[in-house]
Parts: C-alpha cells; sequence; structure tokens
C-alpha cells in the first residue's frame, strides 16, 4: 500500500488501530476502545460501526443484569463474513487454504505438482488460488487478499524468488505471473504479498497461536531443509538481503559431517530429514521416508528411535543457540520432521531444558505449530492479515 499520508491513510490507520485492539483483547467497549487508541468516543462509535457494517467486528450479546442495568456493548472479533486465501508451494505439491479472521481453516485443498518448470507449476498455483477465492466468496465470505509461501528466499518488494534449492529455481519472478493470472480472473483488485515458508508460518503462529503469543516469536521449520522464520518487535525479521532465519546452516560442530551447502558441522547435518533418515537406515538400505520413520519408532524400533532422539537433541542445542540470540518468548516448530513424534521432541526438550538448568534461569516455551502440516499455507493467510492491519509497516 503506498504511503500519501492523506486522510484515507489516516482514517484507515485508526480503524486498523482499533482492529488490534479487539483481537488482543476481546470484548471491549466503544469507552474502553477510545481510552486505548487515544480516539475520540465520536471517532471510535463512527469508525466501530463502519467495522461491523464491513464484517471485521460483531457486537457480543449485551448482558443484562439486575443491580447495574444495561452494560456497554462488547466488542468482539467476526468470525464469519471475511476471509484470507493462503497458498503454500512446496517442492512436490500445492497446498490452498481459506482462513477465518480468527483462524480457522475454513476450506482446503491439496494437489501434487507435477513436473519442476516454473511457468507450469505456477499456472497451476495460479489456478488454485482463483478457485479457492470463489469458493470462499461462494460461501459468503469477502476475501481480504492472498498469500503465499514458497520454499526459498525472497525478495519481498519484487516478489522476486531468488533461489529455491529444492525446486532449482533461481531469480523467478513469481509475484509478476501470479498478478497476470489473477487479472485474467478479473481479481487485480486483490492484495497479493509472498514470503519465505517459514516466515509466512511464523506470521501464522504469531497472528493465531494460543494466547499469549509472546515476542519475539521463533519458528523452526524443520524438514529436508532446516529455516526459522522470526518474529521481532511485531514484525518479521528478513535481513538485509531476505536471508535472515537460515539457521540450518549455522554450524553445530566444527570439522562435522558435510552439509548440502558445501559446509561442514550445519544443524542440517544433524536435524534435517535426509540426515535422520540416513542415521535410522539399516545396512546397505536408502534412507526411509518421514512415514516409514514414524512407522518404526510407533514399533520401539531402536535404530529409528535412537536417530531420532539423536536429531533431536542437536535441535536442542539449536535452539540453544537461537534462544542466546533472540531471546524469544516462544518457540514453535513445525514442518514433517515434528511427525517423528516424542523421540525427537522429549530429547530436544531435554536438551534445552539441561543447558537452562546449567545457567540457572527459566527455560523458555516450545510449541508444535498450530497448523500441522498446514502450517505454511496458514500462516501465508495469516500474513495477509498481519499486512493489513499495520497499515504503515513497509515491505523489506
Ligand atoms: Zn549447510
Amino acid at each position: 500500500m503506498p504511503i500519501t499520508g492523506d486522510q484515507t491513510l489516516l482514517k484507515q490507520l485508526n480503524r486498523m488501530a482499533i482492529v488490534r485492539c479487539v483481537r488482543q483483547r476481546a470484548g471491549q467497549s466503544r469507552a474502553d476502545l477510545a481510552k486505548e487508541t487515544g480516539l475520540t468516543k465520536s471517532t471510535v462509535s463512527l469508525l466501530v460501526q463502519e467495522l461491523i457494517d464491513e464484517g471485521w467486528l460483531q457486537e457480543n450479546a449485551i448482558q443484562i443484569t439486575g443491580a447495574l442495568g444495561r452494560r456497554p456493548t462488547p466488542l468482539v472479533v467476526d468470525p464469519s463474513r471475511l476471509a484470507m486465501v493462503g497458498a503454500e508451494l512446496g517442492v512436490d505439491f500445492i497446498h490452498v487454504v481459506g482462513v477465518s479472521l480468527v483462524g480457522e481453516i475454513i476450506s482446503y485443498s491439496k494437489e501434487p505438482v507435477v513436473g519442476v518448470d516454473p511457468k507450469t507449476v505456477l499456472g497451476r498455483l495460479g489456478a488454485m488460488l482463483i478457485q479457492e477465492v470463489a469458493i470462499v466468496r461462494d460461501a459468503g465470505r469477502k476475501v481480504l487478499g492472498i498469500g503465499v509461501g514458497l520454499p526459498g528466499a525472497m525478495d519481498e518488494a519484487a516478489g522476486l524468488l531468488k533461489v529455491a534449492p529444492n525446486l532449482g529455481w533461481r531469480r523467478v519472478d513469481v509475484a509478476s505471473v501470479l498478478r497476470a493470472a489473477l487479472a485474467d480472473a478479473g481479481l487485480s483488485a486483490l492484495p497479493l504479498w509472498m514470503q519465505n515458508e517459514a516466515d509466512v508460518a511464523a506470521l501464522g503462529e504469531f497472528e493465531f497461536g494460543d494466547a499469549p503469543v509472546r515476542d519475539p516469536l521463533v519458528y523452526l521449520s524443520l524438514g529436508i531443509g532446516v529455516g526459522a522464520g522470526i518474529v521481532v518487535n511485531d514484525r518479521l525479521f528478513s535481513g538485509a538481503a531476505g536471508f535472515a532465519g537460515e539457521v540450518g546452516h549455522s554450524i553445530l560442530q566444527v570439522a562435522g559431517p558435510r552439509c548440502s551447502c558445501g559446509r561442514e558441522g550445519c544443524a542440517e547435518a544433524f536435524i534435517g530429514l535426509r540426515a535422520v533418515a540416513q542415521q535410522a537406515a539399516q545396512q546397505g538400505e536408502e534412507g526411509p521416508s518421514v512415514a516409514a520413520l514414524a512407522d518404526r519408532i510407533a514399533h520401539a524400533e531402536p535404530q529409528a528411535v535412537s536417530a531420532a532422539a539423536r536429531a533431536g537433541h542437536y535441535l536442542g542445542v539449536l535452539m540453544q543457540n537461537l534462544w542466546t540470540t533472540f531471546d524469544p518468548g516462544r518457540f514453535v516448530l513445525g514442518g514433517p520432521t515434528c511427525e517423528l513424534g516424542a523421540p525427537m521432541l522429549d530429547a530436544a526438550r531435554e536438551t534445552l531444558s539441561r543447558y537452562a538448568r546449567d545457567a540457572g534461569v527459566p527455560m523458555p516455551e516450545v510449541r508444535l505449530s498450530r497448523y500441522g502440516s498446514r502450517a505454511v499455507a496458514a500462516g501465508a493467510a495469516a500474513m495477509v492479515l498481519h499486512k493489513i492491519v499495520r497499515p504503515l509497516q513497509k515491505t523489506a
């Protein structure tokens, strides 16, 4: 959104300040909001009425109490009339979701990706987004915008996917391709944002995780690659060139095992799915899939359990390093590796808590992602809300 400093922007700032207040603490009255925002009661009344008319807010049932009489009407976010559309472009699948203003997934679709040619893959992604917008609208909701999570480093302002190693893509202008597809479908007015997968998943947890969500929030995306999405001071921390959070290539062991990036001893060489599968493989066997590995763990096969626990231990070491860097209010773990379950997750917590005990400080909160395998798609939808309710926040 261009920053013009005119009345329209001022009004939008005030409107979204009200929405943020109600999202933070449901049930506030118009008088509470006037106090909280510093706006006059009449301005708040006017803007609240607009926000109710447009589907942002609703009035909760008025409480009548004998002694106190009629109490001020509590306002809450309206979960039923607006929605955001989000997508994850994975290495071999596309997830698309519609998400309500309170973070519920209201519709969902998934397709395998056939081929790796950017034009074909983005064509399919565009078609699925258009279809999802239609589904959400048919269900009687207005779509606020579209978000997309991509498996690589983004130049967010230009909409350029700089490099996606697992897709084999370099410098793909994702924004132009998707905007053209949306324009063809008459949807050029819908805002579109895109960002790295771990970053959008972090925004999903920041906007819709169980309250109270404490800042900074560090989301760890655990799969073949290992990455972090980091929210600091109410905004995504993406770095000078969009590479912040590439924690899979922080070094956990000097002269350790070789990583896919060419360095030795990276976190990914211990925690990445390929490394875990390799540890769990029987002699002469290819590394098993996540599902096969999870199945072996469920059957308490010692080699699989110990491979998962080893990965969990190194995950704990990685979290310790991130803890000292960011002092997070919350860690969130997501991605397919989480399916390895207790042996990995307990080992990670145990390692982190041992470091905490040694230092005599309380351990930070560690949670699993609210959205499981849909964390990126739901996070991409959350990014739309995150941007709209912060009209002054420029993209990096
Ligand atoms: Zn590496």
